[in-house]
């Protein structure tokens, strides 16, 4: 006689298995796909964001002119439309609800909350009025309804933007678009007003290594290549390598290697080309590091120390640099992890620490029931897609562990019982659709795109609360 499966003898055992996933960006929702995608255990996801708008940085990330990233919501609107997953809005884990809270109403719990933090330089004049994160950038144009509309006035001819990651692609690219190339995007219209006065001309991007070691990828770098109303400025000097040493002369170069030598390409044919005299331009300076923005009051400038590698393939100053007389400073530097209330974390990773996705505690054992997937697992790298993996393979180690987490927790209480008690009003798949409709039909009275962003909490409530209290419990009814 075989021993029964053990995946089988909890579906016979036990209700759904109850798993709350914090964080509805594209990892959350994978994980959600993930979990329904499979037939073996019965499962009920919860998936909870502290905003009432589903989707996370595909919808206050991914730059609005990327329409076709933003396309992925398509695909992850048809896993919240399951009928087996429920989007509860408005509900932010360790304040409104906390670990304990939710060891009474789910079997399993993913943290899918991504990297919330901008890192920083660490060079002085960094917190001088007009040194931003380029989160703050990215959030404002994205609509964030944390963000303030009044919180950019482009008001510098020159700006610096510090990275050579997509994200500072990006921001350079927003910086240099008209308003007219933007106006089909969904960038809130107060913000598109703004971009549309701005009196930013030339755009440093400060790279503080070669063009070899960019993080940026060909497809983001052809996009700022091809701008039509801005040149494009690389010095032929700091391109002029040969594409062989990329790949260490290996006949099969790696992924890293190829990406490196189409950036390479792409930027020795821009190499040296003069400027067209169009309105706009974007100078790239590689080993270029920022050594302190100048003040003293506001941001007057930037000083940049020239780099190199050494023989150890250390990053060194050449005791050279040169000062750039810009107003504005974006660090756009990457993300970091923020701990959250009764999770473990990892301080120098800056990532929840984990194995298969099993979160660790301090003495390097699992914590049952914890999970974690996305960027606050493996930190803020990758592309969307990479995060549909991340979060297969974390669900197969919470699947694996689900008969002994059903056992733990045979009585779940269900999460609205939970929510009354706790006092908490929160918003449902509805409420978000009510928003999205509302954003669709702003774009139509404004003659733009498909949607136009409504802006900040209040544009929100407001959008909710004329939908009918009796639709929003009917949403939050499982
Ligand atoms: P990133 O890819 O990690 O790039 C960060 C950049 O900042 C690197 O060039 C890094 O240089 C530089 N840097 C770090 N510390 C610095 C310092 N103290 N001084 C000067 N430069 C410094 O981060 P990201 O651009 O924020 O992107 C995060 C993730 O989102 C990435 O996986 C990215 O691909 C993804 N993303 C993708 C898209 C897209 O697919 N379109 C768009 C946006 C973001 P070093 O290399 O020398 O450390």
């Amino acid at each position: 006689m075989t021993s029964p499966d053990p995946e089988q003898q909890h579906t016979e055992a036990a209700g759904p298995l109850r798993v709350a996933v914090i964080g509805s960006g594209p990892a959350g929702v994978y994980a959600a796909d993930a979990l329904t995608r499979q037939s073996r255990v019965p499962v009920r996801v919860d998936v909870m964001d502290r905003l009432p708008t589903p989707y996370g940085l595909v919808r206050y990330g991914v730059a609005p002119d990327h329409t076709r990233i933003k396309g992925v919501a398509r695909v992850l609107r048809t896993v919240l439309e399951h009928p087996h997953v429920r989007f509860v809005g408005g509900v932010e884990f360790g304040s409104d609800l906390t670990r304990e809270d939710l060891a009474r109403s789910h079997h399993a719990v993913v943290y899918a909350t991504g990297a919330s933090v901008d890192r920083r330089m660490g060079v002085p004049g960094e917190d001088l009025p007009g040194s931003v994160a380029a989160t703050d950038f990215v959030n404002w144009y994205c609509g964030h309804p944390d963000s303030e509309l009044e919180r950019f006035v482009l008001d510098s001819e020159e700006v610096a933007v510090v990275g050579a990651g997509n994200v500072a692609l990006d921001v350079a690219r927003l910086l240099l678009k008209t308003a007219d190339e933007l106006r089909h995007t969904d960038i809130p219209q107060p913000v598109l007003d703004a971009l549309a006065a701005s009196r930013v001309r030339t755009v440093h991007l400060l790279s503080r290594r070669g063009p070899l070691q960019a993080k940026f990828t060909a497809p983001e770098l052809r996009d700022l290549l091809a701008l039509p109303g801005a040149d494009v400025l690389v010095d032929p000097g700091q391109v002029d390598i040969d594409p062989a040493r990329v790949s260490g002369g290996s006949p099969e170069p790696s992924r890293v290697a190829r990406a490196a030598r189409t950036n390479l390409r792409l930027l020795s044919q821009q190499a040296g080309r003069p400027p067209r005299g169009l309105p706009r331009r974007l100078r790239l300076h590689f080993w270029a590091r920022p050594q302190e923005v100048l003040g003293p009051d506001r941001v007057r400038g930037v000083r940049v120390e020239h780099t190199r590698m050494d023989a150890d393939g250390r990053l060194v100053g050449t005791g050279t640099g040169e000062d750039l007389a810009v107003g504005m400073v974006l660090r756009s530097v990457g993300y970091a992890g923020a701990p959250l209330p009764d999770v473990p974390f990892d301080p120098v990773e800056r990532t929840v620490p984990q194995e298969a996705g099993r979160v660790l505690g301090p003495e390097g054992r699992p914590v049952p029931g914890d999970y974690v997937a996305g960027w606050a697992k493996r930190g803020a790298t990758g592309v969307i897609g990479t995060n549909k993996s991340d979060a297969a393979a974390t669900v197969r180690s919470l699947l694996e562990d689900a008969p002994g987490l059903c056992a733990a927790l045979p009585e779940p209480v269900p999460l609205e019982r939970v929510l009354d008690e706790r006092g908490l009003a929160h918003s449902g798949y509805g409420d978000w659709l009510r928003i999205d409709t509302a954003e669709a039909e702003q774009a139509e009275e404004l003659g733009r795109g498909e949607r136009v962003k409504l802006h900040g909490w209040r544009a929100y409530r407001d959008v909710i609360e004329r939908g009918g209290a009796q639709e929003t419990r009917e949403d939050s009814a499982s």
